[in-house]
């Protein structure tokens, strides 16, 4: 199989993807700001994050996945300028910021969940000796190792103390004139036309904050060796990616807007702290934007969220097909047409899931002639995520079961759909009675934990229990597929 390749930020090419551990690969994604619904914008960022992700574990490896969610410290400028977000929704709602935080992330994770999107588990509270490597951990329950990570900046001269905050000083670490790593733009360049927020404690306008001091108005606080205050946004990437994964990161990605300004700074900051490269491989979505071409965005005002497609009677996961449809270092346009128009791409093949029959279901092997399609479908995803191509060799080799009617492609299907995330093997369920019972999904998934116990005996009791319900449940490879007999219809 052809290696998997992908575009690198930081060497503006495709390149080879090769982990520093073989087998393993250590991924860091920068997540949600909770102070708003994430906007369509967004979850095209976190489809891709799933689908790179799914391509790596198509190619065999190991991934450890960390993502954090922003719950202090960005402020409505990506300087340090203005509000902190989550603190003005707060104030305007008349909640805490804890609270604003934890009804976004539960919209995220209810967004994510219909998407398809696999989060990685939620971090274990308090300190770890050896905390997990796959995380969804929040900026707020990590502040020790945000203030860890500034004392070594500190420490290593590339951080000063003022009495309004610890900076990074950027000129020093670039040196003069010098250029960023991924923007390749001088300081001058980077924040041509912008308005910088320069307190006068700042060597330089450029300089952005590690740690705040002195603003007695911010809700969220806490004690540190330099006094009382909460982070920069940019520190807790840094923080917590070395946490989790270690000082240098396989593969860190994030939309293309965060290429001049957060992942800069990340970068300047973890590597002044450990002396180590940060990340070895950079990748960057494009935006989604609207029909008139402006990029989705929370300060826009009204911006689409996933919600509005499920009013408009859409399948959620139309939007994945929609973005799995084009490339993701294209700019791609929304509209509700569009999603309706990936929508009938996500029907036909349900419909063909839905249909198949007990030969095709029960088949170890599948038709000799699906191997050629899988073989285009590792080309198409291995040439730099090429997803609009995956998904049409899929298409065309359900179109070729139907043309030939031969159903036996189901194995290779479900191979492709652990990449796409479309939940064709769910669609089984509703084979004869139109809707998935909730009682009978919990009993297979009851007796799939029991078998990964190796308690088959339990396995065996729920089998008989679900036979003598009516439905017959089939091990395959992929897990168990449950079908409806044709006497409980
Ligand atoms: P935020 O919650 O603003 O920090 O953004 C979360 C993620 O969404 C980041 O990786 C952004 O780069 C990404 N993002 C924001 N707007 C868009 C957009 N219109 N299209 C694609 N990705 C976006
Ligand atoms: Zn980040």
């Amino acid at each position: 199989m052809k290696p998997f390749q992908i575009y690198n930020s930081l060497h503006r090419a495709v390149e080879e993807f090769v982990p520093l551990r073989p087998g393993i690969v250590t991924f860091y994604s920068c997540g949600p700001t909770v102070y708003l619904p994430q906007h369509l914008g967004n979850m095209r960022a976190y489809v891709f994050v799933d689908t790179l992700r799914r391509a790596l574990r198509f190619n065999g490896y190991d991934v450890r996945h960390v993502m954090n969610i922003t719950d202090v410290g960005h402020m409505t400028s990506d300087a340090d300028a203005g509000e902190d977000k989550i603190e003005k929704t707060a104030r305007a709602q008349g909640k805490s910021p804890r609270e604003v935080a934890d009804f976004y992330i539960a919209q995220f994770k209810r967004d994510c969940a219909s998407l398809n999107i696999e989060l990685p588990p939620a971090a274990p509270a308090g300190d770890h000796p050896a905390p997990p490597q796959s995380a969804l951990c929040r900026a707020t329950d990590n502040i020790d190792a945000m203030i860890a990570v500034i004392g070594r900046i500190v420490a290593n001269g590339y951080g000063y103390v003022t009495p309004s905050g610890v900076y990074f000083d950027v000129e020093k670490w670039r040196g003069p004139g010098g250029a960023g790593r991924l923007a390749r733009q001088s300081l001058a360049e980077q924040h041509a036309g912008q308005r910088l927020e320069h307190s006068p404690d700042k060597k330089s306008p450029h300089d952005f904050a590690l740690w705040v001091l002195n603003q007695p108005h911010h809700l969220m606080q806490w004690d540190s060796p330099w006094g009382r205050g909460y982070p920069g946004w940019h520190i807790e990437c840094s923080a917590m990616s070395m946490k989790y994964l270690g000082e240098t990161l396989d593969l860190h990605s994030g939309g293309l807007d965060h290429i001049p300004v957060h992942h800069e700074n990340e970068i300047a900051q973890s590597e002044s702290a450990t002396g180590h490269p940060f990340a070895r491989y950079f990748v960057h979505n494009a935006f989604l934007v609207g029909m008139e071409g402006a990029k989705i965005s929370k300060s826009a005002g009204r911006f689409p969220v996933l919600d509005d497609l499920i009013a408009a009677g859409i399948n959620p996961l139309a939007f994945r097909v929609l973005c799995l449809g084009a490339k993701y270092r294209s700019e791609l346009a929304f509209s509700i047409d569009s999603v309706r128009a990936a929508e009938k791409n996500i029907d036909y093949l349900n419909e063909f899931a839905r249909n198949l029959n007990e030969t095709a279901l029960s088949s170890e092997q599948d038709a000799d002639w699906t191997a050629e399609y899988a073989e285009r479908f590792c080309e198409a995803l291995n040439n730099d995520l090429n997803t609009p191509q995956a998904l049409a060799t899929v298409l065309e080799m359900v179109a070729q079961a139907y043309r030939l009617r031969d159903q036996r492609i189901w194995n290779t299907l479900q191979n492709f759909d652990d990449v796409l995330g479309l939940d064709l093997k769910k669609k089984l369920f509703e084979s004869s009675t139109g809707l998935e019972p909730p009682e009978i999904s919990r009993l297979v998934k009851e007796r799939e934990e029991a078998r990964e116990r190796k308690d088959f005996a339990r396995s065996d009791e729920l089998r008989n229990q679900l036979d003598a319900m009516g439905y017959l449940v089939k091990d395959t490879k992929k897990g168990s597929v449950v079908t409806a007999k044709r006497s409980a219809t």
